[in-house]
């Protein structure tokens, strides 16, 4: 019997705790900035002479800078050194900065969602992989949009983990400052990397896909969009989680 169940005459009846806090990803989740991050990359190859191809510029979303750096040689066919590779990496960056100062663009529904976790008083939490000098771009415009309370308990940025996503570190980094049990959070992702971190981490995760197709998992439900989503479905989808898969 799991952890919260209770047995009642020969039946055990699943008692799962409540939802215990909500972790958002960043880009492409709750803010469109992913076509920030194509705009500087798509930027850079033609930098570079080359064209990077849609396919190729699919796979770097939810990537760290290092891994979107391979993936665009490969689909130029160069070869960077480290150097010019950290100079790629810091005018991709840049550009990015430049176009995240121009203001916030909410995705569909997610103001919405943020704010009814707020008022539901539920610990939150960012995790993204943009590093912090770039998210606290982001971050504030964000605090500013909500002027009453903070939208954030905590945030924790790609720079500031041992490893990035997919790896469940950021995740597991973001639980445990908060003090609660990974399985009794949801994660909501957009990318595929974000989706494994999550999973991997034992939290049940939203797919809200943007830019990327999300293949279906267990402990992942998918949705075209985060409108008319709010924290009711959040506690169905841990609940759910608990029938489909009860804790040993
Ligand atoms: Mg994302």
């Amino acid at each position: 019997m799991y952890p919260g169940a209770e047995r009642v005459g020969k039946t055990a009846v699943l008692m799962p705790k409540n939802l215990a806090a909500v972790l958002f990803d960043m880009d492409g989740t709750l803010v469109e900035s992913e076509q920030h991050w194509g705009e500087a990359l798509f930027g850079l190859a033609r930098r570079l002479g080359g064209n990077l191809r849609a396919a190729a510029r699919g796979s770097t979303v939810g990537t760290s800078m290092a891994t979107s750096m391979q993936i665009l040689q490969a689909d130029l066919g160069l070869e960077r050194s480290p150097e010019d590779t950290r100079a790629d990496i810091a005018w991709v960056e840049d550009a990015v900065a430049g176009l995240l100062a121009g203001g916030l663009h909410w995705r569909p529904g997610a103001r919405e969602l943020l704010a009814g976790v707020r008022t539901a008083a539920l610990p939150t939490a960012l995790v993204t992989t943009t590093p912090r000098r770039l998210a606290d771009l982001v971050i504030g415009q964000v605090e500013r949009a909500f002027p009453d309370v903070p939208p954030f308990d905590l945030t924790v940025c790609g720079d500031e983990v041992p490893a990035r996503k997919p790896d469940p570190a950021p995740y597991l980094q973001a639980t445990a400052a908060l003090g609660v049990d990974p399985a009794d959070c949801v994660v909501v992702e957009d990318s595929a990397a974000g989706v494994a971190a999550g999973l991997a981490a034992g939290c049940a995760v939203l797919g809200v896909p943007s830019l990327q197709p999300l293949a279906p998992a267990p402990g992942l439900v998918l949705r075209d969009t985060l409108a008319g989503i709010g924290v009711a479905d959040l506690e169905r989808l841990l609940l759910d989680r608990e029938t489909a898969a009860p804790r040993a």
